[in-house]
């Protein structure tokens, strides 16, 4: 049978986990950056360096590729339009139009009954001042955030009078949550009805930045079963195709609160690499490039620690344990709180 040949939009670490699953499968993967120093690069069959607009690239790539995926959502949406004439895109550009901007996506989650912190859109100042009611609260750029940047939180009238907004910006202010827990569920839609789905992780962010995900998340039943079913249920409204994540607030009443959805690979999943029989990522491939769909079991429980800035030299050259796992996202420079790597642990089920 003639290889799937997969194009990936975007090349960090996500990327590199994509391909390494797609190794495993016989997937021949094609990276398409705009950056040199994608980390990607390493891990890929063919790597393509230019801006996503180049009229000759977008030739090659789309002769030569069967189907194309991405691993960060904020790809200009006309970009992946473009991109869906000639070749498919999964999942479906059009949704990313609703995810990448945080007004449409939690418009689109209220929309499903299912509840998010309040919120407003925000233009200008007046409209900062006049919404004061949900203070403390966060200002988030509406589109192309990400690790908490474009982030700023507000807790009183006098924050809100001395931020400065762009006039070409547009935003969202949402109410502060009492965060008793943080949850995420991994979800990879095959087709209708057709699923996989990772018990929910348990996560702990530092400065808005994912720090530890693990399994079992210590929550109740109820959060268990009503998260699951809340991520299945944005899966098949978007008639999902691929991994996709939903990250959610549990505050100090108990309530289960989506926060955001992320349409691609996750974070909080990559423990699934040593965790599960199929990852998140080799899942991700199987349905984007219609592979059989094999159910998922979970072998261990785990833990993973994501590894910010100069941390990566603790690990390197670290000796490991038979339960432990470092990859190294092998990233040239090392930046302050960027990801450059993550280290999993796993322990038997009932430890
Ligand atoms: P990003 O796209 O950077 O992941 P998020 O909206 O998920 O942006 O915010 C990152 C983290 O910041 C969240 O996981 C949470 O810890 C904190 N945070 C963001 N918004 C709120 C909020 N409204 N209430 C409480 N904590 C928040
Ligand atoms: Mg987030």
């Amino acid at each position: 049978m003639k290889k799937t040949n997969l194009g990936i939009l975007g090349g960090g670490q996500l990327g590199c986990m994509l391909c390494m699953a797609a190794k495993k499968l016989d997937v021949y993967t094609i990276v398409w950056s705009d950056d040199p120093m994608s980390p990607a690069k390493e891990f890929s069959d063919e790597f393509i360096l230019s801006n996503y607009n180049d009229k000759e690239k977008i030739n090659y790539f789309t002769k030569k590729v069967d189907k194309i995926t991405f691993e960060f959502e904020n790809i200009p949406f006309d970009i992946l339009d473009k991109l869906n004439s000639i070749k498919e895109v999964l999942p479906k550009p059009q949704i990313n139009k609703i995810i990448q901007n945080r007004i449409l996506e939690k418009n689109f989650v209220n929309d499903q009954n299912i509840k998010t912190t309040q919120y407003k859109k925000i233009n200008n100042k007046d409209d900062l001042i006049s919404n004061a009611d949900l203070l403390p609260a966060m200002l988030k750029t509406a589109t192309l955030g990400y690790d908490g940047k474009g982030q700023f939180k507000l807790n009183n009238l006098e924050d809100c009078k001395n931020i400065s907004l762009s006039t070409d910006s547009e935003y969202i202010l949402e109410k502060m949550v009492n965060l008793k827990k943080e949850i995420s569920v991994i979800v990879t839609r095959f087709k209708k009805n057709e699923y996989e789905i990772y018990e929910p992780f348990e996560n702990k962010h530092e400065d808005q930045i994912l720090k530890v995900s693990k399994i079992p998340a210590n929550i109740s039943k109820e959060h268990f079963s009503q998260s699951i079913e809340n991520a299945k249920k944005i899966s098949e409204k978007l008639d999902y195709v691929g991994t996709l994540c939903v990250e959610f607030f549990i505050d100090e009443k108990d309530n289960l609160l989506v926060n955001e959805i992320a349409p691609r690979v996750h974070n909080s999943g990559h423990m699934t690499i040593n965790s599960h029989n199929i990852s998140q990522f080799e899942n991700h491939i199987r349905a984007v490039c219609g592979l059989k769909k094999v159910n998922i079991l979970k072998l261990y429980n785990a833990k993973m620690t994501n590894i910010l800035g100069n941390e990566i030299t603790k690990y390197k050259g670290k000796k490991l344990k038979g339960n432990e796992f470092f990859f190294d996202y092998l990233k040239k420079e090392v930046k302050e709180k960027r990801k450059m790597g993550h280290f999993t642990e796993i322990n038997k089920i009932n430890d």
